[in-house]
């Protein structure tokens, strides 16, 4: 069962201060906190194994290929994908996302349609406006609903006006938090012969991912929101497609033979992972996995929920407040500004009140220039905030909003 006094005291930053105030860490859309458990994988492994995997004979090198090649295994499972060679292990969602763009090039033709969300984060807009560059495919956004979701109905319109090929949308906002209908999305790219490419990096800490069941062509995952290390993350990809795109970088491992002759390349998932791997990092982010299954992560999810759900009802009521977007389906996020003040000055004030939250275009100028905004203060919650540091937030946004406008 879901416990949170115990699951808090597996985070040690969370028993700290800032500013002489007890911190509450509502930046959990930037990133999330690490457990103890996740902190200690990485040091055993600098402690005890740590060598480079794959080539070595010695005793050192077997462990921690071991433990790098069961990671990624523990990590698939994770999100459905039984199949290692379909696991791609990267240094997080934007490099999955520019892996995608790049060894596409070969499968698309100028004049192609990439139907973008236009709610993105950056690291999936850029990627497709390179290769629009490079190549003449024509980016398209997906417009946004008034609720804050992509407009399923409005990509379809587009799909039957344009020769679309790529499909590529967030599973959630991380500027709103709004959960749009990947599953409605997988479809209409099947649908249209288009690749589904889905940015999971706000989604995986938040819910279960079956990427699977999805059937999405390309997913893309971020450890480090949940609750693992920096510079790690994964690509869940179709192994058919996986093996007709190229490589990307070259470089030692992704190698099967090298001549001046000719180089052949290595199997799946290897031919996507040049050089040396992020080992320490990639064994820290199966523990976070292991981690999230011991704390009951279907409880984790639902306390989380009702914290959520406590914090946007609470921002909604305040008539001082506009929150950006009020979507169905709402997830960890709570995009907001106070009438008539800067966002910064709100999270600044917030700050040495010891409360943690994000200001500006949260990567995600486009859903900026929707609202006509210059950016927005963001509280993003995690399983492990409780209700009273909503409660604490509320308090002290309401004390910020009392200096800023009266
Ligand atoms: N996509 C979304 C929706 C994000 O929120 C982020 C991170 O903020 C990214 C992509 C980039 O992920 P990473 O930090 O793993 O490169």
């Amino acid at each position: 069962m879901f416990d949170l006094a115990r699951v808090r005291s597996d985070f040690p930053i969370l028993a700290r201060e800032v500013h002489g105030q007890p911190l509450v860490y509502f930046d959990n859309a930037a990133t999330s906190q690490k457990p103890t458990r996740v902190i200690e994988s990485i040091s055993d492994y600098y402690d005890r194994y740590n060598s480079n995997v794959h080539r070595g004979v010695h005793t050192l090198s077997g462990e921690a290929t071991d433990a790098y090649e069961g990671a990624r295994v523990r990590i698939g499972r994770w999100f459905g994908v039984e199949d290692p060679g379909e696991v791609i292990l990267l240094r997080g969602a934007t490099e999955a996302l520019n892996l995608v763009a790049n060894t596409l090039v070969d499968s698309l033709k100028p004049g192609d349609v990439i139907l973008v969300g236009e709610t993105e984060h950056h690291a999936n807009i850029v990627p497709w406006q390179q290769l629009e560059a490079r190549i003449g495919v024509r980016v398209i956004p997906i417009p946004v609903d008034p609720s804050g979701a992509l407009s399923l109905e409005s990509a379809k319109t587009l799909c039957s006006e344009h020769p679309v090929a790529v499909i590529a949308v967030g599973h959630v906002s991380n500027a709103i938090g709004a959960l749009n209908d990947v599953q409605g999305f997988v479809t209409l790219a099947q649908e249209n012969q288009a690749y589904s490419v889905i940015d999971g990096a706000q989604a995986a800490p938040h819910m279960m991912v079956n990427v699977k069941e999805l059937n999405a062509d390309f997913y893309a995952v971020s450890a480090h929101k949940c609750c693992g290390p920096t510079g790690i993350g994964v690509l869940l990809g179709r192994r058919d497609l996986l093996e007709r795109l190229p490589p990307w970088q070259g470089g030692g491992d992704m190698i099967d033979r090298v001549s001046f002759s000719g180089t052949t390349y290595n199997e799946l998932p290897w031919k996507f992972e040049a050089g040396t791997p992020n080992i320490a990092d990639t064994i820290g982010f199966a523990t976070a996995l292991d981690y999230l299954e011991s704390i009951d992560f279907k409880g984790a999810v639902e306390h989380e929920h009702r914290v959520h759900s406590h914090l946007t009802e609470a921002m909604l009521s305040r008539d001082k407040v506009d929150v950006l977007g009020h979507p169905n389906h709402w997830v960890s996020v709570c995009s907001f500004n106070v009438k008539g003040a800067h966002p910064t000055d709100v999270g600044t004030l917030l700050d040495q009140l010891g409360i943690a939250v994000r200001t500006g275009h949260h990567c995600a100028m486009p859903t900026m220039e929707h609202f006509g905004l210059p950016g927005t203060a963001r509280a993003s919650v995690a399983f492990y905030n409780s209700i009273e540091e909503v409660d604490h937030f509320l308090e002290a946004l309401d004390r910020v909003i009392g200096m800023l406008t009266d």
